[in-house]
């Protein structure tokens, strides 16, 4: 169908909160039979360097949730100023603890710590993040133990549960970074249930030629950071648009004067779309709840 027809309909909004709700009560009830089966709670610690606001809403956030879940869980906060080398101590240190079973490190680290370096000092089975190098290439490969970053399992679990077919459809992402679309894509590729998509991975390397490729998607998944960048020209009538961009851009009607928006102009691409994701309320509380999901997942396997 040409591009430009425009539909009366409005998408379907995919409501990743109420999603993420269910998935939450899931891992409570199994956390739940899981302590009472083994005598374990699932222990997560978050750390924060820093003090980076945005990091302290997403560690305050994940720090509620896990106890909702039914998990002990603690925050390790340092100075902007901690050496990498006192980081690195205190992984170690979790690493060997039997009563933690989830590490995560808040990304951004200031400058002088290198984030690969703390990366790959988490225990792979800790990482419950999924950035280590280890659960990474599990993942590429698509065997053996492994936990995928939560963002990407995020928006799988989503569509899995939204009913929208995978397998033989183009699937487009926008953004190629390390923690969403590349393990999106490898997630997307597995030839599996909830997976078998035909996957094209772009990024700024597509210049002018973007609208091109996100024309040709049964689902479009931004993952950009550039506010409204995905605009309704280039998006196919009846396309799944996924939004996982979280965008602070002015608003001065709003208290704070500013709001959260994503990579997609929701407000046009919502008549083009058969289904959309909203920002805030998509994709946002889907990662959070593959976090809990991930850090049971990580007690239950390491409870041996
Ligand atoms: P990132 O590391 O900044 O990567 C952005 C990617 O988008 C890069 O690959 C970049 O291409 C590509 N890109 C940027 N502008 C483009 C353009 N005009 N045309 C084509 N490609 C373009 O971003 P990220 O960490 O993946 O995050 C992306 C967005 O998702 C951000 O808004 C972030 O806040 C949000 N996010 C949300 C969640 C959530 O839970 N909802 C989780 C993680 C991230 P190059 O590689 O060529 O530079």
């Amino acid at each position: 169908m040409p591009s430009n027809i425009s539909t009366t309909t409005e998408a379907r909004i995919i409501d990743g909160k109420a999603i993420a709700t269910a998935i939450r009560a899931e891992v409570k009830e199994q956390a739940q039979a899981f302590t009472s089966r083994t005598g374990i709670r699932p222990r997560i610690v978050f750390i924060l360097v820093g003090t980076n606001p945005a990091s302290e809403v997403y560690v305050r956030n994940k720090g509620t949730t896990s106890r909702e879940s039914g998990f002990d869980s603690e925050t390790i906060r340092y100075d902007e100023s901690v050496s990498e080398f006192e980081l690195l101590q205190k992984i170690a240190a979790l690493n060997a603890d039997p009563l933690t079973h989830a590490i995560l490190c808040q990304l951004p680290l200031p400058k002088h710590i290198s984030e690969e370096h703390v990366i790959e000092a988490i225990d792979p089975a800790k990482d419950i993040d999924g950035f280590h190098p280890v659960n990474i290439g599990r993942l590429s490969i698509g065997k053996g133990d492994y936990f995928a970053p939560c963002t990407p399992a995020g928006i799988m679990e989503m569509m899995i549960r939204e009913g929208i077919e995978t397998s033989g459809k183009h699937v487009v992402i926008v953004g190629r970074s390390n923690i969403v679309g590349k393990p999106l894509a490898a997630l997307l590729v597995q030839k599996a249930a909830g997976a078998n998509a035909v996957v094209t991975l772009a990024h700024t390397g597509a210049g002018s030629r973007l609208p091109e490729f996100t024309r040709s998607a049964d689902i479009l998944i931004a993952a950009m950071g550039v506010p409204h960048a995905i605009t309704r020209d280039m998006v196919a009538p009846g396309a799944v648009v996924i939004d996982v961009g979280m965008n602070r851009i002015s608003d001065p009607s709003k208290p704070s004067g500013t709001r959260l928006t994503g990579d997609v102009d929701y407000d046009e691409v919502k008549f083009v779309a058969s289904r959309i994701t909203p920002v805030p309320g998509g994709v946002g509380p889907m990662t959070i709840a593959m976090v809990m999901k991930n850090t049971l997942l990580a007690a239950e396997r390491q409870k041996g």
